[in-house]
């Protein structure tokens, strides 16, 4: 198998230094495990943390392993009475062409419902934060104004579309015209704003200048303090990521307009996918049964290359290179 390991962990933005591709020998396989040829691989935000060595809510990848990632492939021999050769399966695969894993660690995946890449989108992680994030975290509600940053992006643009559905009006915040564009055009977002053009919360008050009631934030930084000042009373933001502030070499300072929370009477809750695991069948049945009636478009940034093109794919998550969720296609 062909891995990618890590070698070093990286300052700022990983580059070539912090990866090591290597060949290797997978083990026979033991009683309940099987043999994965890995077909897409899911590229996150959230591995530039796992780099870090600090307490986080997994711990972080070690120096010399596989780097951590969710995978799609195929079952090409089980010892697992639960994945028959040729079944397609999900889970923490690793950032590898084949992987011996336990049979017990993944789960099925049906094909039929919807293509690989939005298994690891749409109806993966992402989709699962956008919807434990806007009902249950920021407790959206039909006729209030939500917010979302990275909107452009695999959560972001899953939470617009569900809180447009569930009678909310949507302001994306994304960057660049063709992202913005695509949101209100294709998303049918009520209204999106370019980041980059200017302060957020001029750009917002002018669309709603009655304030917003949900702040579902994924990137932390600028916008977020922008975001703050654009609260109405009552609101809820929802704490989803900070992908501004992942590679910084300093600590981030903190936002100037908190203040907003306590004169708005707001709240901000931060919040862990992974706490939810049990309800994760109820979302993903909902999910995808928007996903059917078209209710719920799923759009995926997928880029073609052996484990070889991972560190690189992984940099377009922080210059903004996709739309919709990333995924390499081994
Ligand atoms: P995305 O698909 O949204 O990709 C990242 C996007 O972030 C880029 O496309 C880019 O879009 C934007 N971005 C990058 N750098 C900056 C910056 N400096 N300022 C503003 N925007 C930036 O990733 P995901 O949807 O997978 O993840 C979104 C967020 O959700 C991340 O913060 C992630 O950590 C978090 N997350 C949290 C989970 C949880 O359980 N709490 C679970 C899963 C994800 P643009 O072109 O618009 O700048």
């Amino acid at each position: 198998a062909r891995q990618v390991r890590l070698r070093a962990r990286p300052v700022g933005l990983p580059d070539a230094g912090t990866w090591d591709v290597v060949d290797t020998e997978l083990p026979a396989l033991g009683d309940g495990e099987v043999l994965v040829r890995v077909t897409h691989l899911s590229l996150d935000p959230a591995m530039r943390g796992w780099l870090n060595d600090v307490r986080s809510y997994v711990p972080p990848v070690g120096v010399g392993e596989v780097m951590r990632a969710f995978g799609v492939g195929t079952v090409l021999a089980s010892r697992s009475p639960e994945h028959a050769v040729g079944d397609a399966v999900s889970g923490i695969t690793g950032v590898a062409d084949h992987a011996v894993l336990r049979g017990s660690d993944l789960s099925p995946v049906d094909l039929a419902v919807a293509s690989a890449p939005t298994w690891l989108g749409a109806l993966s992680m992402p989709g699962l934060t956008a919807w434990f994030g806007l009902f249950d975290v920021a407790r959206a509600r039909p006729g209030e104004t939500v917010l979302v940053s990275g909107a452009a992006g695999a959560v972001g643009s899953v939470v617009g579309q569900l809180a447009t559905a569930h009678g909310c009006r949507v302001i994306g915040i994304a960057g660049g015209p063709e992202k913005t564009r695509w949101l209100t055009d294709e998303l049918g977002f009520d209204a999106a704003i370019d980041y980059r053009e200017g302060a957020v919360h001029r750009a917002v008050r002018a669309i709603a200048p009655e304030g917003v009631d949900v702040y579902f934030d994924n990137v932390g930084g600028e916008v977020l303090d922008s975001a703050l000042r654009t609260l109405r009373r009552g609101a809820r933001i929802a704490l989803c990521g900070a992908i501004s502030t992942y590679n910084a070499t300093e600590p981030a300072p903190g936002p100037a307009h908190y203040m907003s929370l306590l004169v708005n009477r707001a709240s901000m809750t931060g919040f862990v996918v992974f706490d939810y695991e049990d309800r994760y069948p109820e979302a993903i049945a909902d999910l995808s049964a928007r996903l059917r009636d078209g209710s719920l478009v799923a759009r995926e940034t997928v880029v073609r290359g052996g484990v070889d093109a991972f560190g690189d794919t992984l940099l377009m998550l922080f210059d903004g290179g996709n739309t919709g969720k990333l995924v390499l296609e081994l």
